[in-house]
């Protein structure tokens, strides 16, 4: 019989079939639909990755693109290398440029400095000694830590240091904003004369690079000509210049995102890119998606209540997962002994034959990770943190050590290391876990190569080091992952613990102004997202900083999560706790830790802590015993008899009965110091 050769034949229909398998109707007309621009717009874990991916593999399939055409811009390498995966998948050789929009601009320009010899500048990846020295002597790391942050929000806003002050009017920061301007102008000259560029330099080279380069820009233009980006919603002014810079006058663009996990505002950020799309995209068109593939309705009830009255858009989403659990709430005595707990944790929810990855313990800040990492290995659970991650493991230092004074083909060295990746079914574990991180940097050199097919071995390994810096990397071995709500972004997990759920952390200390709460209310929302089946949520009642132990309270926000899954009865009562709060004389806007002087911090925690003992007690609910507001009203009356508490609303005469002795005793304690 006759056959057509394969180029003639068109798309495969079973390979589109399979690009289509398992989506549903709004999904597949996110996939299919010609239209461009394209925004898909979504809640948490509704397959907006999936789709996106799907969208490119899709366009290849049916020969509208082709693949070395593509630049998908995600925000974690583990989405790139799962596109790339997939792709190879449907049995396509070639790769698509996938990664963050640091790593694709940083590739492209030592491209074009290698072309035109140029010396490539140094990589300033350790912008904190650099400032610290421009710093008084004595001056403390914070100082340093802010002035980062701020060079940091400028940049991403493209704002000078002669624009910095008046920009910054309504920012914090432990510097005065003249100062952060001068400081800010020297780092820039400093970094010039010593011929050093930063991570944001390279957004911004690139961009001039190609308005200033018609040969550069040309090339790169035919390069790339189908744009993706996933998680727009955390897209900056500087990112959003680059890609515009990209596309030229073209418009192939597909973006998706949630309005509701914008978490990087304080950075520079700017959800109105992915809100107004239409706006900036003239002719543009959205796709919704509405179902929600990866948590059970629990968890979805919860993550929504987390979000508060702050959801900014769309509709709730429609859980498609069978119920499981209710989050399970659990408050520990100290830090400590809540870092032991979610290790004890973490080893009970492990099933047989479960992996320790299903797992993830995610926390608001940097800080907290150590203890946390610290009770993981003394129960002898191996665990991972970002950072430091792949490239830190001793095989890869390895390697990388032999690539780097490599002159070869990044192609012909990507040959030889993928030799020591094979693996055999005889190999003890570790060997395996090697051999699968060795795996882990061969695809991080194809990342690479799909962008700069010129790359050599030694340029190889400075551009992963540099990507280290500011992106994840996910490897083989089978671990828990210990990370921050930020890092978390994207990511999912079997079983989430989230820890330190306290006031302080969760919202932030910092965040006062409304719009700095609704983006903490977000980052909760993207933190309890990211469970699948089980969500835990702690907190402790002292926590140690350096060498002060202080004490906490459970975050308010836990009340949300709690009364989403809770039974009619509970409700009942908690719309009777918070209807006293209203009448309190303090009104409902005086919570704790919110208002300018709360009415007295020691008394109230002391108060508070004396709540969740006795609601221990009692097997109920702490507002059950009283609500926050009445704790509220107490700490700032302090009461000295039974009939000066029956005064205060929220407190009546059972309550006085059952619980006066207790609250007058902890005033005694805290009036007499
Ligand atoms: P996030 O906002 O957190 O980034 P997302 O919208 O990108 O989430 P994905 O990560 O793409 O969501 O998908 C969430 C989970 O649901 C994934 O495990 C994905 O494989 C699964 N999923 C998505 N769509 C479907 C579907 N139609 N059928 C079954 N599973 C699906
Ligand atoms: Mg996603």
């Amino acid at each position: 019989m006759f056959r057509l050769p394969p180029s003639t034949t068109g798309p495969d229909p079973s390979r589109v079939a399979d690009l289509l398998d398992g989506l549903n109707a709004e999904q597949r007309e996110a996939v299919v639909t010609p239209h461009s621009p394209l925004r898909i717009l979504a809640g948490a874990g509704s397959g907006k990755t999936r789709v996106l991916t799907r969208r490119i593999a899709h366009r290849v399939v049916t020969d509208d693109v082709d693949p070395r055409h593509v630049l998908a811009l995600t925000f974690t390498r583990k989405a790139a290398g799962e596109l790339n995966s997939r792709l190879r998948a449907l049995g396509l050789r070639d790769a698509v440029a996938a990664g963050t929009f640091h790593g694709i601009a940083y590739a492209q320009l030592r491209s074009r400095w290698a072309d035109r010899n140029i010396k490539p500048p140094v990589l300033l990846d350790r912008k904190l000694g650099f400032l610290r020295r421009m710093l008084p002597p004595g001056s403390d790391h914070t100082q340093a830590l802010d002035l980062a942050g701020e060079i940091e929000w400028a940049k991403a806003r493209a704002i000078t240091p002669d624009r910095y002050e008046r920009a910054a009017a309504s920012r914090k920061c432990s510097i005065p904003a003249a100062r952060v301007a001068t400081l800010f102008e020297r780092y820039e000259e400093d970094k010039k004369r010593r011929r050093m560029v930063d991570f944001d330099d390279l957004l911004s080279l690139c961009r001039r690079a190609i308005s200033a380069d018609a040969e550069f820009s040309a090339a790169q233009r035919w390069r790339f000509r189908h744009f993706f980006v996933d998680e727009f919603q955390d897209v900056n002014p500087l990112q959003f210049s680059l890609l515009n810079a990209w596309m030229g006058d073209r418009d192939d663009l597909c973006v998706v995102g949630d309005p509701n996990q914008a978490i990087y505002a304080w950075n520079g950020a700017d959800a109105d890119y992915l809100v107004s799309f239409d706006r900036h995209f003239a002719g543009a068109q959205t796709v919704e998606l509405r179902h929600n593939y990866r948590s059970t309705p629990e968890i979805l009830n919860a993550a929504g209540a987390a979000l508060g009255s702050g959801r900014l858009a769309g509709q709730q989403l429609i859980a498609e997962r069978p119920s499981g659990p209710a989050p399970r709430l659990r408050a520990f005595r100290t830090d400590k002994d809540e870092a032991v707990g979610i290790a004890r944790a973490v080893r009970d929810a492990r099933g047989p034959g479960q992996r320790w990855s299903a797992q993830a313990v995610l926390v608001r800040t940097n800080a907290q990770i150590p203890l946390l990492e610290e009770a993981c290995r003394a129960a002898g659970i191996p665990c991972r943190t970002r950072g430091g991650g792949l490239l830190a493991l001793p095989e890869i230092k390895n390697a990388l050590a032999g690539l780097e004074s490599g002159r070869a083909p990044l192609a012909t060295a990507l040959v030889d290391l993928e030799l020591m990746t094979e693996t055999d079914d005889d190999q003890p574990a570790a060997e395996a876990d090697r051999r699968a991180n060795i795996g882990a940097l061969v695809r991080l050199g194809h990342d690479l190569l799909a962008v700069d097919p010129g790359a050599t071995a030694g340029s190889f390994v400075e551009w992963a080091r540099a990507s280290a810096a500011t992106d994840q990397f996910g490897h083989g071995g089978d671990a828990v992952d210990i990370l921050t709500f930020h890092a978390a972004k994207g990511l999912e997990w079997p079983v989430v613990h989230l820890a330190g759920i306290e006031d302080g952390l969760v919202p932030i200390g910092h965040a006062k102004r409304d719009g700095e709460l609704a983006e903490e209310r977000r980052l909760f929302y993207v933190a309890c997202t990211r469970a699948e089946n089980e969500l835990r949520i702690s907190w402790a009642e002292q926590r140690t900083f350096g060498t002060r132990s202080m004490n906490r309270s459970r975050s308010s926000w836990i009340d949300d999560v709690e009364l989403a899954n809770a039974s009619p009865q509970f409700i009942a009562a908690r719309t009777a706790a918070n209807r006293a709060r209203e009448r309190s004389p303090l009104g409902p806007s005086r919570r704790a830790g919110r208002s300018a002087g709360p009415p007295d911090s020691a008394l109230l925690g002391a108060l508070k802590q004396w709540r969740t003992a006795t609601a221990k007690g009692a097997k109920v609910p702490a507002y059950v015993i009283f609500a926050d507001a009445t704790l509220e009203a107490v700490a700032a009356a302090k009461p000295l008899t039974h009939n000066d508490l029956l005064r205060l609303s929220g407190i009546g005469p059972v309550k006085v009965e059952r619980y006066g002795a207790a609250l007058l005793e902890i005033l005694r304690e805290h009036t007499d110091t």
